[in-house]
């Protein structure tokens, strides 16, 4: 085995390779840009070395900046891991060159399989079946159009030096074909430098079936069984699955003895996946599965093939770079169980799914299954980078029990101030069809807005509870030194019937209180009573410990809800008790009203932070004078910066 090992990548990938070679005995060495000094995979290899600025472009797609840390420190392999460099052939030839060992599959099987138009061509000469579509070489846009209407539409364009869903057009019809060709052909220039396309049958109810291989240097090659990655959101897989739900030990054996055959015609070494188009019309039958691509590296969701077959795939990476047969033959693999993983991205369903970058100030993510991850609380997500923040990875003995631990994973989530898609995946996981197991790659845009639901009662009915006990009790002052006096609650003092404007994530929304019964009844924008509630002598707050000073922050279903109530300024502000005012998050001071010295009133605005995409103002906590004015007008705070500090009057 090798003695040491230089990954040339970051985030959780980095991280997942550095747990095995540490468990292996190798020493491992991390390569990182600028933005990544203090991240986690820097943090957990033995040596670190600095290999340019943030963009990949500088540092991680950097072949000679590589080549040249793995010379600095001794290392004796590189691992690529998945995206980057993985799958450049000339970077593979570069190391080998140098060497080094490279973990990855001969730099001419990576060539074979790079462009889909090539690899398709091998691949029906070795007895494979691929989608129907127009590979040629006859790229004017009247033979395209011509092939596409006698493959029949609908059909896909691709572009043939594609990846990671980018590339691709639907089209439906001949009029809708040149005006997607070219935007086809533009994304790929842009992506890849490649604008050549491919012409596929788009196949009905497609389902991704994906089959794990593995080649060593002795001329084995064994399949690790397939992967069910239907559920995606524009071509990107959001859950992945495995073993694939629906299929029999028949289907099962041709596809699987397909993608072996794939593999070895191409002298296959390492890790690789193939992928196949399922049409899932009428469940998954061999005669209606065909080669989409290969995929020469480690993929992002190997976790679930490692849990149903108790394997570990990276040890297995390594194992065969040193030149060491793979550990096991077809015939001692078996399937246990099931496993399911969902990506957990720093992205804002409410935004159509944009990045959403910023610091992981809180990062909770379930205790009892396997997480992979790159971050931890406290980190930061850049914009420089893919911003997925964890796997999270289920294994139970059915598909039910596995779909059931996922939902209930990805609804106990907790990430602020940056948004997720945590709920979204939950609500992915809960859903009728995929819990039937039938759901296609189209099924998430044709749910739509149940996915997305972003507006949930729950969340704003927590918030009033606590905004609820806070103002029946007139003299409570939400920093009272005793938590009896916060919580306290006499139900006579409460003025009722009473309205309550407060915003939840940004929207506005009014909840109505009336007296009911012994106690009182709760109706959101003026719709029927949702809620009723009686409160005994003495109750306790549901949220959150005393004092609390900002808006109410609330994890529910994995989504992350802000309610804050901007009639009532001192519940908005960051003030305490003492006069220092802090900031409640992390935000950016868009105002500042007084000067230092000046003499300010209870309630009266001293400045305003703008957090989460709204402003907060902070206010002065009782009668006094600025003694200390920190904070500085356009300037970046970080949660609990001190801003401002007020006396009290002499
Ligand atoms: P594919 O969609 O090609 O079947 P994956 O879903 O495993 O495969 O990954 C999508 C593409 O994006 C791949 O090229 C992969 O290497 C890249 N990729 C995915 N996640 C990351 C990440 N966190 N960092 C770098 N590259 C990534
Ligand atoms: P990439 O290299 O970007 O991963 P793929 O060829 O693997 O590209 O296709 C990505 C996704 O696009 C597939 O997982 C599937 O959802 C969809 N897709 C690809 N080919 C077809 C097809 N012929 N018919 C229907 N859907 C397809
Ligand atoms: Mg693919």
């Amino acid at each position: 085995m090798m003695k040491s090992l230089l990954i040339a990548n970051r985030g959780e990938i980095a991280c997942r390779i550095i747990r095995t070679a540490r468990r292996l005995g190798i020493e491992t060495v991390a390569v990182y840009s600028a933005a990544d000094a203090g991240a986690l995979h820097v943090r957990s290899a033995d040596r670190a070395v600095a290999i340019g600025a943030a963009p990949a472009s500088e540092s991680y797609l950097v072949g000679e900046r590589i080549l040249a840390a793995a010379r600095d420190t001794g290392a004796a392999a590189i691992h690529p891991g998945y995206g980057f460099l993985s799958e450049n052939a000339d970077f593979a030839q570069s190391v080998i060159d140098a060497g080094l060992i490279w973990v990855g599959p001969r730099p001419a099987s990576i060539r074979a399989m790079g462009l889909k138009d090539a690899a398709k061509a091998r691949m029906i000469a070795a007895g494979v079946p691929v989608t129907p579509g127009y590979l040629g070489d006859d790229q004017s846009a009247d033979r395209l159009l011509a092939e596409a209407s006698a493959i029949g539409w609908p059909v896909l364009i691709k572009a043939v030096a594609g990846g990671g869903g980018k590339g691709m057009r639907r089209v439906d019809s001949a009029d809708a074909f040149v005006n997607a060709l070219a935007s086809c052909r533009r994304e790929a220039t842009a992506s890849f430098g490649d604008d050549r396309v491919l012409i596929e049958k788009y196949i009905p109810s497609p389902r991704h079936i994906e089959v794990q291989v593995f080649g060593d240097t002795h001329g084995n090659v064994v399949h690790l069984f397939e992967r069910d990655c239907s559920l995606q959101r524009r071509h990107q897989k959001v859950i992945e699955e495995a073993p694939a739900p629906g299929m029999d030990a028949a289907t099962r054996a041709a596809v699987c003895d397909a993608a072996v055959r794939a593999a070895r015609a191409v002298d296959y070494v390492g890790a690789g996946t193939i992928e196949f188009i399922a049409d899932g019309s009428q469940g998954l039958s061999a005669d209606r599965i065909w080669f989409m691509e290969m995929n020469t590296r480690l993929q992002v969701e190997h976790p679930v093939t490692e849990a149903i077959t108790g394997q570990d795939l990276v040890e297995w990476q390594l194992r065969v770079a040193a030149g060491e047969p793979l550990p096991c033959r077809q015939e001692d693999l078996a399937i246990d169980g099931w496993a399911m993983e969902a990506r957990l991205y720093a992205e804002d369903p409410a935004t159509g799914f944009l990045p959403s970058t910023g610091p992981l100030t809180r990062l909770r993510l379930p205790a009892d299954i396997r997480i992979d991850t790159g971050v931890e609380q406290g980190d930061v997500v850049t914009p420089f980078y893919d911003p997925m923040i964890a796997k999270l990875i289920v294994h139970a003995s059915t598909r039910e029990a596995a779909a059931e631990a996922l939902s209930a994973a990805c609804a106990q989530v907790e990430v602020a101030p940056v948004r997720t898609n945590a709920g979204f995946l939950a609500r992915c996981a809960r859903a009728d069809a995929f819990r039937a197991g039938t759901a296609t790659t189209g099924f998430i845009a044709a749910a739509g807005d149940d996915l997305l639901r972003t507006t949930d009662d729950a969340p704003a009915m927590a918030a009033l509870g606590w905004r609820l006990e806070e103002m029946m009790e007139p003299d409570a002052s939400p920093w009272a030194p005793s938590p009896d006096a916060l919580f306290g609650f006499r139900l006579n003092h409460a003025p009722m019937p009473a309205r309550i404007a407060f915003r939840q994530n940004g929207t506005a929304r009014v909840a109505d209180v009336r007296p009911d019964g012994a106690g009182w009844s709760i109706a959101l924008d003026g719709q029927a009573p949702v809620m009723r509630g009686e409160t005994l002598p003495t109750t306790h707050g549901l949220l959150p410990a005393a004092p609390w000073t900002g808006p109410i922050q609330i994890f529910a279903d994995g989504d992350l809800h802000i309610v804050d109530f901007p009639n009532r300024p001192e519940l908005a502000g960051g003030t305490t008790v003492n006069g220092t005012i802090r900031a409640p998050m992390p935000g950016r001071i868009v105002s500042i009203d007084v000067a230092e010295g000046d003499t300010v009133t209870k309630g009266q605005t001293l400045l305003v932070l703008e957090a989460m995409k709204m402003e907060q103002a902070l206010i002065a906590p009782f009668d006094g004078i600025v003694a200390t004015l920190t904070a500085e007008q356009g300037g970046q705070v970080v949660e609990g910066a001190m801003l401002a500090e007020v006396t009290r009057d002499a």
